[in-house]
């Protein structure tokens, strides 16, 4: 049997979602959790590790001590865990992105120095070290730009500013976000861009020895415009012409092999305007919540499966059916403590609607970014065009009433 190191974050949407597809698959999974000891009987499969994901030279070396011989692969769930799961590979020599490689794409700002250096369109961006003062670009800047904290996702700690004075506060905000989130935070300093407009779209695909094959390009329908970015919809296959279509993969290709990626999931963000196509991300993980769950029919497996499948060497039979899907990923409409959902019931029964899953909890704090980075919940659908898999998502959307209590602690996410 086949023994699959999973790096789990600590409460991660689709934990659940590797462990049955190991199951199904027949894979033995040794689980080391990010540092949450208490999450072990949830799963109840022990012996569960605990480590620190973000830092993970250390959580290497406990691993390493802890583990019974190499595992014949190393998955990591989501962004926490790649850089720890690149040494793992390394140390035993198991397919895997290089270290560097996942270092380079995971920090906003040296991403930002590969795409400038390999002639990507790359925005003008700056590099605020901490403790710098911003009126030494004063001059220099042209609003909007965009203010980043450098290693964060889900568009936790990213503010668009349209002018200096909100340039100040924006700065003053992501710094309070990333001084919490990341235990770098003081080294790291943050990043400042030109805004790009345009729409934006995502590429969802698997690196095969350096080769990228595109599962899903999703449209993003919503405008994401700022202050604040947060996902809502996705939709595909995309309502993009064709040779569009080709050129994204084709950047989002080259942008994977000039920062070195050659193995594995990979979720990359674009937006594209009258200059052309611009990278936003490539992340060495697959796409983010529940959203895998939309794949599901297009790939004829759960997006997990296909992901344990190519690690452990299994074939990859890609057979799913035709036809558009979409996803919403339902916004924290603003911050609080969640207490439930009326309209459950109507949202389900709406056309092309194929599931509704809240997965907030009844007393949970939320908050929408950029402070926070989750959702309240998923809405999936199916349908014969986009453009019908969209309308059915607003349609069930619209029909969902979130209670949300005011008086909540600063720091939910
Ligand atoms: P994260 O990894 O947190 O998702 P991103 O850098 O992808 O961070 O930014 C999150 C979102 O913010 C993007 O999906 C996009 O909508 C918006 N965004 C980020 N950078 C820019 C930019 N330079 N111009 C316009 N929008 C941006």
């Amino acid at each position: 049997m086949k023994r699959v190191l999973l790096l789990l974050p600590a409460a991660g949407y689709r934990n659940d979602d590797f462990l049955a597809a190991a199951k199904r698959l027949g894979v033995q999974v040794i689980a080391a959790a990010n540092y949450c000891h208490r999450l072990a009987p949830l799963w109840g499969m022990p012996p569960l590790m605990s480590l620190h994901f973000d830092q993970p030279g250390h959580a290497a070396e406990v691993l390493l001590r802890e583990i019974d011989g190499a595992p014949d692969a190393v998955l990591a769930v989501d962004d926490a865990g790649v850089e720890l799961a690149a040494l793992i590979a390394e140390h035993f020599g198991l397919p895997g992105n290089p270290v560097a490689a996942v270092r380079c794409v995971r920090d906003k700002l040296t991403f930002r120095r590969l795409l400038r250096e390999h002639g990507f369109h790359c925005p003008r961006f700056h590099h605020l070290p901490s403790g710098e003062d911003p009126q030494r670009w004063a001059a220099d800047l042209t609003f909007p730009v965009v203010v980043k904290a450098r290693r964060l996702s889900a568009s936790r700690g990213v503010i668009r500013a349209d002018d200096f004075a909100a340039l100040i506060e924006a700065l003053h905000r992501v710094r309070a976000i990333q001084s919490k989130a990341d235990r770098d935070h003081r080294e790291l300093g943050l990043v400042i861009e030109d805004y790009i407009p345009g729409c934006e779209h995502a590429l969802e695909g698997m690196l095969d020895r350096g080769q990228l094959t595109t599962l899903a390009l999703f449209d993003k329908p919503d405008p994401l415009e700022g202050p604040y970015f947060e996902e809502t919809l996705y939709v595909t296959p995309s309502r993009l012409p064709g040779a569009m279509q080709d050129r994204i993969r084709h950047e989002v290709a080259r942008a994977c092999a000039a920062a070195g990626l050659v193995t594995g999931p990979i979720h990359a963000e674009v937006r594209v305007n009258d200059q052309g196509i611009w990278m936003l991300e490539v992340a060495t993980r697959s796409i983010g919540g529940l959203c895998g769950r939309v794949l599901k029919h297009s790939l004829g497996m759960s997006l997990e499966e296909l992901i344990l499948r190519q690690a452990v060497g299994q074939p990859l039979p890609i057979a799913g059916a035709d036809g558009a899907a979409g996803v919403m990923m339902i916004p924290v409409p603003r911050r609080g403590i969640y207490d439930g959902v009326e309209g459950l019931t109507d949202a389900r029964s709406v056309p092309f609607i194929t599931g509704v899953i809240v997965t907030a909890e009844p007393g949970q704090g939320i908050a929408p970014p950029p402070d926070g980075a989750g959702y309240l919940g998923f809405i999936f659908a199916r349908a014969a065009s986009p453009a019908e898999a969209e309308a059915a998502l607003r349609r069930a959307h619209g029909k969902l009433r979130f209670d949300i209590r005011a008086g909540l602690p600063v720091d939910a996410a």
